[in-house]
């Protein structure tokens, strides 16, 4: 089965389930098969599969137009841009196609405030041990995992990585010639680990004391994942560069860069580009997102429900103390720390019509879309029980 479909597809991925159909916070495969998702397509599908307005919102955009050039203003391009900076407190926006491309971008525009300040400057940049921040040549040069780099060397150069949470780390790194500190709020696919206080905090004061752009990955943690819109807002401080991506559109491929006017300035007509980024359909798309978020306080939701969860899955740990060594996480970006594989039980989960997700070695993630309702959170946790009584 498998075979056949891999015949033409370049084979990174070991996938398994043929998935059809969507509909509420489920998913079906080919042969009928009901899932619960608590993937969301990795934290994308923040509004499940059945919100007939959003839906509604891209046909009717369909139908005026799905796509013109960069080289004109629309409507959509321009409101969802204004939506993103009044949510994330930036100035200014750069709409990309995936998250990797708001990294990169991310990434150019620190550089470039870096080289309008001084063209001598070697444009350094601290990333953290651990990260993730996409697959393309300079976002996978910023990631924190040696064996997802090493492979595709040399990347862009002057990269080094300290320990996420560890501020001396980060100090021992800086130079005259570091223009940006590039991070996640919230690590994720590195196992669930959120920023401390302090160590944000500290991070914010380096930047400033030191004119370095303080670059925040939302892409995983952002657009209502934490319970805040931006997950930073926990925190008491701004970045001066942010990315976002994954649920910004909550299904059609969209993501940004946004920046305070300071830095997003440095950036003239000519310096960066893209055919089809914050076209009509995706914009569209992001404007909608953001309608239905405040309508329906769906990050205020996000943030009981993400609670609720939390609570069940620590009186699992609670119950299976040998498989089970830590609950971590942030509102609906949970981690469960086991002491077996993550693909064993995402696998039994499977055969249970259950999602879930893995992060780093030994963790199982849990992204559900954030309209998920206790009776969900409890279904979950039911299967989790049953697989891990039967261990
Ligand atoms: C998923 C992810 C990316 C990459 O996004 P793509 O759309 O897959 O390119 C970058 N950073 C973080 C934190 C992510 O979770």
């Amino acid at each position: 089965m498998s075979k056949k479909f891999d015949e033409h597809l370049i084979h990174t991925y070991n996938r398994s389930l043929v998935l059809t159909k969507g509909e509420d916070v489920y998913l079906f495969d080919d042969k009928g098969n009901k899932y619960l998702d608590m993937g969301a397509g990795i934290a994308v599908s923040a509004l499940g599969y059945s919100n007939d307005e959003y839906k509604q919102a891209l046909k009717d955009q369909i139908d005026n137009v799905i796509h013109v050039s960069n080289l004109y203003y629309t409507e959509p391009s321009v409101k969802a841009a204004a939506c993103l900076a009044k949510g994330s407190g930036m100035d200014k926006v750069f709409f990309t196609n995936s998250g990797a491309e708001a990294v990169e971008g991310a990434i150019k525009l620190a550089r470039k405030y870096a080289f309008v300040k001084n063209p001598e400057s070697k444009g350094e940049i601290i990333a953290m041990n651990h990260s993730f921040h996409g697959r393309t040549m300079g976002a996978l040069a910023v990631t924190g995992t040696e064996h997802y780099r090493e492979p595709f060397e040399p990347l862009i150069g002057g990269v080094s990585f300290a320990e996420y949470n560890n501020l001396e780390s980060v100090k021992k790194l800086v130079t005259k010639d570091t223009c940006a500190i590039i991070l996640e709020t919230v690590q994720g696919e590195g196992g669930i680990y959120p920023a401390t206080e302090e160590f944000l905090q500290g991070i914010r004061k380096i930047c400033d004391e030191n004119d370095i752009a303080m670059i925040l990955d939302e892409i995983q943690c952002g657009m209502g994942r934490t319970g805040k819109l931006y997950a930073y807002e926990h925190y008491g401080i701004k970045p001066d560069i942010m990315t976002t991506a994954k649920a910004l559109g909550c299904g059609v491929p969209v993501g940004a860069f946004a920046a305070v006017s300071k830095f997003a300035d440095a950036m003239c007509p000519g310096d960066h580009g893209t055919t089809y980024g914050g076209n009509p359909l995706a914009t569209a798309a992001v404007c909608k997102v953001y309608e239905i978020f405040e309508k329906e306080h769906i990050v205020e939701h996000a943030a009981k429900a993400g609670e609720y969860f939390y609570q069940k899955l620590q009186a699992l740990a609670q119950k299976y103390p040998s498989h089970i060594t830590q609950i971590r996480g942030k509102g609906l970006l949970l981690g469960m720390e086991v002491t077996c594989k993550p693909a064993d039980i995402m696998q039994k989960a499977l055969e249970k019509g259950l999602i879930v997700l893995s992060a780093g070695s030994n963790v199982v993630r849990f992204a559900p879309p954030l309209i998920i309702e206790e009776k969900h959170i409890d279904m979950c946790c039911d299967i989790l029980d049953e697989i891990f009584q039967a261990m």
